[in-house]
């Protein structure tokens, strides 16, 4: 038996983000899904019929008959729940999944900025899970978030450069994909020919979580990363893939070359290589003069690798690129199985199917 053999539960397993995990789950080495859960309207019915199922791909037949579970600690049949919930309810749900005694790793807003929640890339700050034994939640339960997707996607970038070099400043501008605001999302007359300058909440998110991810772990809390980032967002007519056009000013000496060299040169954390869903490249460079491109790019390392292309010496800061990113993929459902994966390897998810079999769920 492998020692991590896990039962998984989806929360909001009816919604875009939800069928995203159902898929990278499918045929999983360590993760099963034994039950799913969503709103009063889909519980109860077998999950084939509840869900409007979105991908080209069927539904795993051991899912797809599965009857749909109200979103209740006891009502799921599992040994942790990743969260695709709408933040209209997650924050009530995943506390009371936590303080079930269930770890909760979550996709939603709401507790990435809290203290001691782990805002997590596992390729970035693995260190920070220690931030977990400071919850505190009346149980062994506690909760792991990934961050919004766009920030997953930049973040993925600048890490190497400010592991290597001083970065004083980012300015950054998104055309964030149709998919990132879920389904049915934007109506199509404002989406199709067209490009929507705003996206509520989303420069604000860029602006609070990269310091966080950025930031050193000291004691029971992280101090954040001293980064000044400008960010505008903007939705254009693409499916899948958030594309971002940066510029980055260094404290040092830094060149274009410097950068494609320090980005292809990077080496993920011990911590992570033996996950089943990492990438290698975590990023990689592309050369062409007409490279990322959404269509053909994006699905790169099954949609977890990020690719950087265009770095160039820039007039106003110092170096400028355009940086690709998969925002359901490594921006949701695939980095917090990540973040599961590397949950499981260091120890904080305790029960396997053995020690289910010996005694009752937790959750
Ligand atoms: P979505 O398609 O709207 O799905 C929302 C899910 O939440 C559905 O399963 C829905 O169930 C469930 N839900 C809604 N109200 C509920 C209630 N009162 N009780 C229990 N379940 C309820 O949203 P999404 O795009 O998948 O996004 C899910 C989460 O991930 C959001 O917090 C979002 O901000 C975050 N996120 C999304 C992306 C992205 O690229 N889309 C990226 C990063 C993070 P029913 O089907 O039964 O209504």
């Amino acid at each position: 038996m492998n020692a991590h053999e896990y039962r998984v539960g989806i929360l909001g397993a009816t919604g875009a983000v939800g069928q995203t995990f159902i898929r990278l789950l499918d045929g999983h080495p360590w993760f099963t899904v034994t039950a799913v859960a969503a709103s009063e309207q889909s519980a109860g019915r077998p999950y084939r019929e509840a869900a409007n199922w979105l991908s080209g791909a069927s539904i795993p037949e051991h899912v797809a008959s599965l009857e749909v579970q109200r979103t209740e600690p006891e009502a799921l049949d599992c040994d942790f729940v990743f969260s695709a919930l709408s933040s209209s309810v997650a924050g009530e749900i995943e506390q009371a999944f936590a303080a079930a005694g269930a770890p909760v790793v979550s996709n939603a807003k709401n507790y990435r900025l809290h203290d001691h929640v782990p805002l997590l890339i596992p390729e970035v700050n693995p260190d920070h899970l220690a931030l977990i034994d400071a919850q505190s939640w009346d149980s062994e339960g506690f909760i792991v978030t990934n961050p919004n997707c766009s920030t997953t996607g930049l973040i993925c970038g600048l890490h190497p450069l400010m592991d290597a070099f001083e970065v004083e400043a980012v300015q950054v501008t998104m055309l964030q994909a149709l998919s990132g605001a879920g389904y049915p999302g934007v109506p199509s007359l404002d989406a199709v020919g067209n490009v929507i300058p705003y996206i509520g909440g989303e420069e604000e998110k860029l602006s609070t979580e990269p310091r966080k991810i950025l930031g050193t772990l000291d004691g029971e809390d992280v101090a954040p990363a001293d980064l000044t980032l400008s960010a505008q967002c903007t939705r254009v007519p693409v499916r899948n893939g958030h594309l971002a056009c940066a510029s980055v000013r260094f404290q040092d000496d830094v060149d274009a070359e410097a950068v494609a060299d320090t980005l292809r040169r990077f080496e993920a954390p011990p911590a992570t290589r033996s996950l089943p869903s990492r990438p290698n490249p975590f990023v990689q460079v592309l050369e062409a003069p007409d490279a990322p491109q959404p269509q053909r790019h994006v699905k790169a390392g099954d949609g977890m690798t990020v690719s950087v292309g265009r770095i160039q010496d820039c007039p106003v800061n110092d170096v400028k690129f355009v940086l690709l990113s998969h925002n359901t993929v490594r921006g949701a459902a695939g980095g917090a199985l990540l973040n599961a994966e590397l949950l499981a390897s260091e120890g904080y998810l305790k029960r396997t199917r053995a020690d289910a079999a010996a005694t009752p769920a937790a959750t």
